[in-house]
């Protein structure tokens, strides 16, 4: 503009901060886009101007494009030329509107910051190269107890705690640019206040220390929380301590087996970590409470049994520990158990499997405070003896019981003997029987026989020829019962029979040709199929095996058919099987037929029932196998399975 107010030059800004063209404005007067009244102030400034040479901050207002009224803030400046003489005037419009938002959201920004800072206790100074503060946040009020404008000037080593050490490394920071820490403690009456105190260089544009920063930090929360945590961590630390008492006592108690070291081991941990006065641990059951155990006074003054209803109305108020003080307050608890001396006392109630097992009840002379953990650690300490206790009822059953066992298996062992005794008297008298039967019995009939031999041959009567006949066989086949009886009974009694090594061939040969006659009376063919070698460890029983199936194969045979007898191998054993071609066995007596006296068809076949039974004693004393199976054209298979050696 001239100074008269004429504009001569537009920027950008001036058209988009009012909307006009460079048209609208160049050469008009700054006068025509003002109100009447705005004019006249124009004019004052005008004139203040030619005086002040510049003006800042002048409220204007100026009409834009729209017509609308601004508000705006405006510089002017006087343009002179070379002499000094002006010449126009520049001036610079802001927009207060903008100017007032911007202003505001910084005044904002600041307030935003600064509450951070006062909130999180923070406060900040910044110091020349001396210590001398030169800025003082708000926050540091609580730090030097004085407004922080108070602050500004004076020292901030003098103002702090410590001054020498603090002096030394101010120096290096100053000299180094070192930053340090420290902790500062404020007290203020009864609280303390604790400060982490942080001196920072401040720099210059290049970057040397031109001054420091330091920022007050209040740690008092942490600190507290700290506190906390170094508590919390020795009750925890405390708590393992029990823990671990537990679980040695548990150990303890767990180690006995007796009622009384239980109840031992329980007052000496209770006197040791509880230390209470006098310890009862009454015991339930049918008939009420008894006194099981008593520590600390004498069981004398005590009333021994408490009925059950006396106690049922007290327990029926404890779940769980309970604490009584003063003692006499506890109306519901049988006094005459309660010395008037006492003052505190602590009910454990102790379960086994949901049912009442019995209380440790604990009583102190002295007023007497528990916490919780003790009991925790009371209660613990009841469980882990009531378990103790049951183990070791559980432990004296058990005696009880091996006892009883022991004393029955005493009397059995008793009994065994004597069976075993009778056993034995029996055996010696079948030894006996056997010895009379050889000796005393088969001696005088073989006498008999060969006498009666003897006579039959030479005499002439045929009458009497024929009757001594009969005696003659009637004594070979007494003297045959008495052998075959004499051989089973020896086998019975299981006295050891010896094997040699010999030719199941030849055996069997032997037998067919010692029957042969036998054979011949009822003409009855024996056809062997013997070839070869078959040697087997054998008693010389085992003749009277195969003696035995070839004679009842030709007794129970039909006259005038074959008997087949013959040897197979069988992986590591022979197998002897006698054929015949009699009758045959049925299948309900094929078994029964090897046991003694079993006759399944007696007819004109005389016999004892006794030959199978000791063929079967033979086979099984070679550890060998005989059974009999149909013959498939008619008659029996006896089969022998003897190993082979
Ligand atoms: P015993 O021949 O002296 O009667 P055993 O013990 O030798 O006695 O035989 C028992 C029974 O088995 C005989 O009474 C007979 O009934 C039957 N038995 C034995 N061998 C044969 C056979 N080869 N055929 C048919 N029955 C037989």
């Amino acid at each position: 503009m001239d100074i008269d107010g004429n504009i001569s030059s537009v920027n950008r800004g001036a058209l988009e901060l009012l909307g006009y063209n460079s048209i609208n404005l160049i050469g008009e007067s700054i006068l025509n886009f003002t109100p009447t009244a705005s004019g006249k102030d124009f004019k004052d400034v005008f004139k203040e101007l030619l005086s002040e040479g510049t003006l800042k901050d002048r409220k204007i207002q100026l009409y834009d494009v729209k017509g609308q009224l601004r508000n705006l803030k405006a510089s002017f400046t006087l343009l002179k030329d070379t002499k000094e003489r002006p010449i126009g005037i520049i001036s610079i419009f802001t927009d207060i509107k903008e100017l007032a938002a911007l202003e505001k959201e910084i005044l904002e920004l600041q307030e935003f910051s600064q509450n951070i800072v006062e909130n999180a206790g923070v406060g900040i100074v910044a110091t020349d190269l001396k210590g001398k503060i030169i800025f003082a946040s708000k926050g540091t009020r609580n730090i030097f107890k004085k407004a922080s404008n108070r602050l500004k000037g004076e020292n901030i080593i003098k103002n702090l705690g410590d001054p020498i050490a603090l002096n030394e490394k101010f120096t290096s920071l100053v000299d180094k640019g070192k930053s340090f820490e420290y902790e500062l403690d404020v007290k203020d009456g009864n609280i303390g206040e604790s400060f982490l105190t942080v001196f920072t260089p401040l720099r210059d544009g290049v970057g040397k220390v031109s001054g420091t920063i330091v920022v007050f930090k209040n740690i008092s929360k942490l600190k507290e929380v700290e506190e906390q945590l170094k508590e919390s961590n020795s009750i925890l630390k405390n708590y393992s301590l029990d823990l671990e008492r537990l679980v040695d006592t548990t150990r303890t108690l767990g180690a006995q087996l007796d009622a009384k070291k239980i109840y031992k081991t329980l007052s000496e941990v209770i006197r040791k970590t509880i230390d209470s006065d006098v310890i009862f641990f009454l015991k339930y059951s049918e008939k009420g409470f008894t006194l099981d155990f008593s520590d600390g006074i004498k069981a004398k003054s005590l009333k021994k049994e408490i009925s059950k209803k006396e106690f049922q109305r007290f327990l029926s108020t404890i779940k769980d520990s309970r604490i009584v003080s003063p003692v006499n307050k506890e109306k519901s608890f049988p006094p005459r158990v309660v010395d008037k001396n006492f003052t505190s006392s602590v009910f454990i109630p102790l379960y086994a499997k949901n049912e009442i097992f019995g209380l440790i009840a604990l009583f102190f002379k002295g007023e007497r405070r528990f916490m919780r953990k003790e009991l925790e650690f009371l209660q613990s300490l009841g469980s882990s003896t009531v378990m103790a206790l049951e183990n070791a009822r559980l432990y004296g059953e058990i005696r009880e019981f091996a006892n009883e066992l022991e004393e029955k298996v005493k009397e059995r062992t008793k009994d065994l003997s004597i069976a075993n005794e009778e056993l034995e008297q029996s055996n010696r008298l079948k030894d006996l029987f056997i010895d009379i039967m050889r000796h005393d019995l088969l001696n005088p009939i073989m006498i008999a026989r060969n006498t009666t031999e003897l006579v039959m041959e030479s005499e002439k009567d045929p009458t009497l020829k024929n009757f001594l006949t009969k005696v003659h066989k009637i004594n070979d086949r007494t003297i045959k019962m008495i052998e075959n009886a004499s051989t089973l009974a020896r086998l019975e009694s299981g006295s050891n029979i010896e094997f040699d090594l010999a030719d199941l061939g030849t055996v069997i040969s032997n037998a067919v040709e010692d029957l042969s006659n036998l054979a011949e009376e009822r003409n009855i063919k024996i056809k062997t199929n013997l070839k070869g070698e078959f040697p087997a460890l054998v008693n010389p029983l085992i003749y009277d095996v195969f003696s035995n199936l070839i004679s009842n194969a030709i007794k129970y045979g039909t006259d005038n058919t074959d008997i087949a007898v013959g040897i197979v191998e069988n992986g590591s054993k022979w197998r002897v099987s006698v054929a015949d071609r009699g009758e045959g066995i049925a299948d309900e007596h094929k078994k029964a037929v090897f046991e003694r006296f079993t006759r399944v068809q007696k007819g004109a076949v005389k016999g004892s029932g006794l030959g199978l039974a000791i063929v079967k004693k033979v086979v099984d004393a070679h550890s060998g196998k005989v059974w009999v199976e149909d013959n498939p054209g008619g008659g029996s298979i006896f089969n022998v399975v003897i190993p082979k050696a």
